[in-house]
């Protein structure tokens, strides 16, 4: 496996590589890696002849500095588990090679960055659009491959390579889980044992309301029943639960046969915030 730190040196070796033919697969993470990462490099490496992994924790997408802060970093175990995932390719940057200067570009993306995270963390997709855009412009893959239980980041991603006119595939892979159906995610290693414990909660009340809307119940007795029963554990704090338009992220006040509706929930379990969602 190859580790770079240094833009230059992967361009170079990436060019070598994409003149001989390899077809290029990109996973961008944040790093303190687990299964659900792992699940991306193994796509990339089915579908790709080479896989690269970023691990870089990009300031410019955290409004909370004490989030950024406390979010965890091993680059160690990092590289160890992606060795033995077979990853091909790392770069892991510091924060001067990527932004050598502050990047003021604004991007726009209309709804999809006005709801849900976009409302409630501002700036969140314009940091995550700059440093997806540089690293494309780095690693110019053929594909990239991102988690689904990032759902409105895939569609801002998307929007991105449209808006953009870049020639890469955007896979959107399934969410992986623990055995009590928390969503993986880097956060979990934060939460205390009571908190981690209580947060199966998330995935319990989604599966429940995708068992209410089968039964017949409006959107409204839904997100009522999520309501009352996250207010009952001292624990939590609902940020959202929102059923929208899975295609356009439009909140959804009624039953429409004709859209694809997605549960997307962001609830504070303890300091720490996690999301989650289902398509039904
Ligand atoms: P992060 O390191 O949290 O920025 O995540 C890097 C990539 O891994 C993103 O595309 C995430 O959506 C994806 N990812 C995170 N958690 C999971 C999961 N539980 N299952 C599948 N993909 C995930």
């Amino acid at each position: 496996m190859k580790v770079f730190t240094k833009r230059h040196e992967i361009e170079a070796f990436l060019n070598e590589q994409r003149s001989q033919g390899m077809e290029i697969g990109f996973v961008p993470t944040m790093g303190a890696l687990h299964e659900g990462h792992l699940s991306l490099i193994a796509y990339a490496l089915q579908q790709t002849d080479i896989s690269v992994c970023s691990i870089f924790v990009n300031p410019t997408q955290f409004n909370d500095k004490a989030d950024l802060e406390r979010y965890p970093r091993m680059p160690e175990k990092d590289l160890a588990m992606l060795a033995e995932a077979g990853c091909q390719v790392v770069f892991l940057p510091e924060v001067e090679e990527i932004y050598p200067e502050p990047d003021s570009r604004r991007f726009s993306f209309g709804l999809l960055d006005e709801v849900l995270e976009g409302a409630r963390r501002p700036g969140h997709f314009n940091g995550v659009a700059q440093v997806v855009s540089i690293f494309f412009d780095i690693v110019k893959p053929d594909r990239a491959f991102f988690g689904s239980k990032d759902y409105q980041q895939v569609m801002v991603i998307k929007e991105l390579v449209r808006q953009l006119q870049l020639d890469i595939e955007i896979v959107s892979c399934p969410i992986l889980r623990e055995a009590d159906g928390l969503a993986m995610s880097s956060r979990n290693m934060l939460l205390t044992g009571a908190e981690r414990k209580a947060a199966t909660l998330i995935p319990d009340v989604l599966a429940m309301s995708r068992q209410m809307k089968v039964k017949g119940a409006s959107i409204r007795v839904i997100r009522q029943s999520v309501m009352n029963i996250l207010a009952k554990d001292p624990l939590y704090k609902l940020d959202y639960f929102e059923i929208c338009d899975g295609e356009t992220l439009k909140a959804m006040d009624t039953w429409d046969d004709a859209a694809k509706p997605v549960a997307l929930i962001a609830c504070f379990v303890g300091k720490i915030r996690l999301i989650d969602n289902l398509v039904y």
